[in-house]
């Protein structure tokens, strides 16, 4: 391991830019590294340094704050961002069973729906789901989007997927 991370410093002399940085990057990148304790022997930075540099920049951006870390608003005590993460988790399973090429529902061996179609049911239960816990209409909300998608030009005016 030692030997390797050796080579690779020998065959990127230090100094060397190797990636498409902006010159404020290269500067905040700069001053990052010199705060970071390295040796001769280590003259750029490697994957620890990157990953102590990057958490150092988002305790510096206040993504750690304590004081506001969980300051996004809740549903009923439930963080919204999980609320919408866990939604998107029944989109990747779907994707998922599209992969595999379940595309007609079947009862696993557990008695469990499984198939893309239940997946994306998943999601809707879920939505369903928030919007009753924080006493909002769904149908409200699908009148107003598609009131709106309706104005919209075709294809949203020329988007290739
Ligand atoms: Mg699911």
């Amino acid at each position: 391991m030692e030997a390797a991370r050796m080579e690779d410093a020998q065959a990127t002399p230090q100094g060397e830019i190797c990636y498409d940085f902006s010159e404020d990057e290269l500067n905040a990148l700069a001053e990052a590294e010199d705060a970071l304790t390295k040796s001769d022997n280590e003259p750029y930075m490697l994957v620890n340094d990157w990953q102590r540099y990057i958490n150092s920049w988002a305790v510096r951006k206040g993504w750690w704050d304590p004081d506001k870390v969980d300051s996004a608003p809740k549903i009923a005590g439930r963080n919204t961002i999980e609320l919408a993460a866990l939604v998107g988790t029944e989109a990747s399973e779907a994707v998922e069973a599209a992969r595999m090429g379940w595309m007609e529902t079947f009862i696993d061996e557990h008695g469990k729906p499984q198939g893309y179609f239940s997946e994306l049911a998943d999601a809707v239960i879920r939505i369903m789901d928030v919007f009753n816990m924080a006493d909002q209409s769904l149908e409200r909300e699908i009148e107003l989007k598609m009131a709106y998608n309706e104005k919209r030009p075709v294809r949203h005016g020329g988007k290739l997927a």
